[in-house]
């Protein structure tokens, strides 16, 4: 009997660990995304596309398509899709495990402001004009507009439609991962003051982090949101190992 699994995805962990189960005979492998980017990344595996509808849709998918394993490997700022994984995983009996990151820790040289919130952020720029990067999902960039006082460069995976209402912004589109040495460039050519982002953890965007240490550059973080406590790992290695070992389905589900 082969394993169904079902990846909630939206990372590139998720990609890489759905490129592992491409082929492999034991698992049958679809991958879910929320929708969110217009051309999203080609993927390995069959993906689905959109919101479930809640934990209570989400349940229903995983009994109707006989998911025998959900893996949440969701970016750590999605919480509600991580909630509703836990409570649907509960419902429909299938057991779930996490993909998480671990959190950047503040090395030496990091001057780093922690705030609780993108909002809070804004108030951490300050009152004086200053020259701001954000790297923030689309979505998040709407608080800055109280701050209409700094110059931002705003980078994100598509377009800011419509654009903030601040006087100073430059946008550029692009998706990562983004090396150190083309973040150091970029932030000393724009003359950034202070970056905003969100601990990610990860490879992909600790460019920008490192050469702010580099550079002196402050960097506002807003925390990571609590996650519903399931068992999880930190890498697709340590995915990997733990499918090595699970159990056989008993049976097929979902007949
Ligand atoms: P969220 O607030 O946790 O989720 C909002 C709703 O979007 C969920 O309730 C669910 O709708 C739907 N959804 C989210 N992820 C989904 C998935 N993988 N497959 C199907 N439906 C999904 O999530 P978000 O912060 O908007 O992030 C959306 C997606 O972008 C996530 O998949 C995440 O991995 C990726 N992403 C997020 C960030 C970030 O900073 N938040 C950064 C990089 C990538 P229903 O309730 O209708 O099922």
């Amino acid at each position: 009997m082969k394993h169904s699994i079902l990846i909630l995805g939206g990372t590139a962990e998720a990609r890489k660990l759905a490129a592992e189960l491409a082929g492999d005979p034991r698992f049958t492998t679809e991958l879910s995304l929320a929708g969110r980017t217009r051309a999203p990344a080609e993927q390995p595996v069959p993906v689905r596309i959109g919101g479930f509808g809640g934990a209570e849709g989400l349940a229903a998918y995983l009994r109707d398509k006989g998911i025998t394993i959900l893996i949440d490997a969701t970016h750590p700022y999605a919480a509600q899709i991580s909630r509703n994984a836990a409570e649907a995983a509960k419902r429909a009996d299938v057991p779930l495990i996490a993909l998480r990151r671990s959190p950047w820790r503040r090395l030496q040289g990091d001057r780093w402001i922690e705030v609780a919130s993108v909002r809070e952020a804004v108030t951490a720029l300050g009152k004086s004009p200053r020259k701001v990067f954000l790297t923030l999902g689309r979505q998040e960039l709407l608080p800055f507009e109280a701050a209409p006082q700094h110059h931002y460069v705003i980078r994100s995976v598509d377009p800011v439609e419509p654009p903030l209402a601040v006087p100073h912004a430059i946008y550029l589109t692009e998706r990562g991962p983004f090396a150190e040495t083309d973040e150091t460039r970029l932030l000393k050519e724009q003359g950034i003051e202070v970056i905003v982002a969100k601990n990610s953890g990860g490879p992909s965007s600790y460019g920008k982090i490192a050469g702010a240490r580099a550079l002196g550059i402050e960097v506002i973080l807003a925390r990571r949101p609590d996650l519903p406590d399931v068992p999880s790992v930190e890498t697709v290695e340590e995915m990997l190992a733990w499918l090595d070992h699970v159990p056989a389905p008993l049976k097929e589900r979902g007949e």
